[in-house]
């Protein structure tokens, strides 16, 4: 089995150690109701996230807005797909 060959000094162990240490978080305020949030993440107060409520107690509500640009969407046709066989 593989040794060290010489001991690791106190000087060399403490600078390799000086690394070791845990990250802050980013936390940022909910524009809803101010509580601090992890970024990117729901609210887990108001379960707010991207400009609208998304989880209402504890349930997750399926926004009625995506219904408007949704509609619009089937009326536009899907263009060809691309034909890279040849
Ligand atoms: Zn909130």
């Amino acid at each position: 089995m593989a040794v060290p060959q010489r001991r690791i000094s106190k000087t060399r162990k403490r600078l390799r150690r000086t690394h070791f240490k845990l990250n802050a978080v980013g936390l940022v305020t909910c524009p809803q109701c101010g509580a601090m949030i992890k970024s990117h993440h729901v609210c887990p107060k108001c379960g707010y996230y991207d400009g609208k409520t998304v989880v209402n107690n504890g349930k997750v509500v399926k926004a009625e807005e995506k219904k408007a640009p949704a509609s619009k969407k089937p009326a536009a046709k899907k263009a060809p797909a691309k034909k890279s066989e040849k």
